[in-house]
């Protein structure tokens, strides 16, 4: 059963200048019990906004917001039996990561032995132990951010809400805590964790919820949401680096349909694709291909034919595993994978060949997915 529903809820703030903003719309959003729920998306999509619609720090303008089967509209916050964590992990500043991680158990009345196990027990789950007699001005920012978690742990809501928790961390505090979160999860409750960072996402999500301008473009699991993006705001957004977009033509070739770039570029659409352009003969698309489905050509054969073509090589990224090719072609800038080792050099002249297995066309004008 779903334990939280976004019921079709719009939100609109009146901003300073007196003009509406729809922070969300018509955002229905059903979150599994125990799931673990990521919505992603750039600043300023609604991602804020939804999770304190949830939590009750704000009312919905329209629609309904059901937590584990009951309508919760006008239910104060306090009574919602959420715990949240913010971006700034807000600890007080007088207080021991102890007492700060007990604090909502005293609050409640628990006796003291319970919350001193109870407190032990989860600063072993985060790696606190040996922190917890420290004030926060004496933690890191990571740390700071376990004991936040650490709190919300204590207080054994009935679901939690994570609103960007890792995002002012370095890069490396943040791997280190996706990891705790990975292993935290058997005890979470449900979860709705926001972020910005969509690699993050992709890393954490039993699904992700794509946002943009408060409009939800996609929720599902995070390597369907990556393969099969719903529109191209999706395919630009996800991954790194984002879908390769190509716009052009279609013509049909016997059974199946030929991709006809406007920079020469022609690549024969597997069946299930051409299948879905059936109707769409000479009309134009938009082609999405992913990195990894374009790569050197290797058979030493120059110049362009069906699904290869020749490109200048613009930047060569070496990320260790895999080097991204930044390449242009007819004026279209994409980026291929090359090889880890002797990748070719910037400004030298390559052919790549394309691998239409799993491309993806859309609609020029409205972006959408075909098939
Ligand atoms: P995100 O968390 O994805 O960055 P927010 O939910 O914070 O996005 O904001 C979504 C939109 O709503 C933004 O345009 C923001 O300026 C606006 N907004 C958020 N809160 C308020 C508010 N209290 N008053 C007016 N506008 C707001
Ligand atoms: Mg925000």
């Amino acid at each position: 059963m779903a334990h939280l529903v976004l019921d079709n809820v719009t939100k609109v703030f009146r901003g300073q200048d007196g003009r509406e903003v729809s922070a969300v719309r018509d955002l229905s959003l059903a979150v599994g019990d125990r799931e673990f729920m990521v919505i992603v998306g750039p600043s300023g999509c609604g991602k804020t906004t939804t999770l304190r619609l949830i939590a009750g720090l704000e009312e919905p303008t329209r629609g309904q917001v059901v937590i584990a089967g009951r309508p919760v509209n006008g239910l104060a916050a306090r009574h919602r039996d959420l715990a949240m964590i913010f971006q700034h992990g807000a600890l007080y500043p007088h207080l021991t990561a102890r007492e700060n991680i007990a604090l909502g158990l005293r609050l409640r009345g628990a006796p003291a032995a319970e919350t001193a196990r109870r407190v032990a027990a989860i600063a072993e789950t985060l790696d606190l132990t040996a922190l917890l007699d420290r004030h926060p001005r004496a933690l890191s920012g990571g740390e700071r951010q376990r004991v936040a978690i650490g709190r919300a742990l204590a207080r054994q809501a009935q679901a939690f809400l994570f609103d960007e928790p890792f995002s002012h961390l370095d890069a490396q505090f943040r791997a280190q805590l996706r990891q705790e979160l990975h292993r935290l999860r058997a005890q979470l409750p449900t979860a709705v964790f926001v972020t910005h960072d969509q690699a993050e996402a992709m890393a954490l999500g039993d699904r992700v919820a794509v946002m943009r301008d408060g409009v939800l473009q996609q929720v599902d699991e995070p390597l369907r949401v990556y393969r099969e993006p719903a529109n191209v705001f999706v395919a630009g957004f996800l991954g790194s680096p984002p879908m390769n977009l190509f716009r052009g033509i279609t013509k049909p070739a016997g059974l199946v349909m030929l991709f006809q770039g406007a920079q020469g570029i022609e690549i024969r659409l597997p069946a299930d694709v051409s299948r879905a352009l059936a109707d769409r003969t000479g009309a134009a698309v938009i082609l999405g291909i992913r990195a990894e489905a374009i790569g050197l050509a290797t058979d030493g054969c120059a110049g362009a034919s069906t699904n290869r073509v020749s490109a200048r090589v613009e930047a060569v990224e070496p990320l260790g595993a895999v080097t991204h090719l930044h390449l242009v072609s007819g004026g279209t800038r994409f980026v291929a994978c090359g090889p880890a080792s002797s990748p070719p050099a910037a400004g030298s002249t390559v052919v790549v060949r394309f691998d239409p297995a799993g491309a993806r066309c859309f609609d020029p004008v409205t972006g959408v997915a075909l098939g």
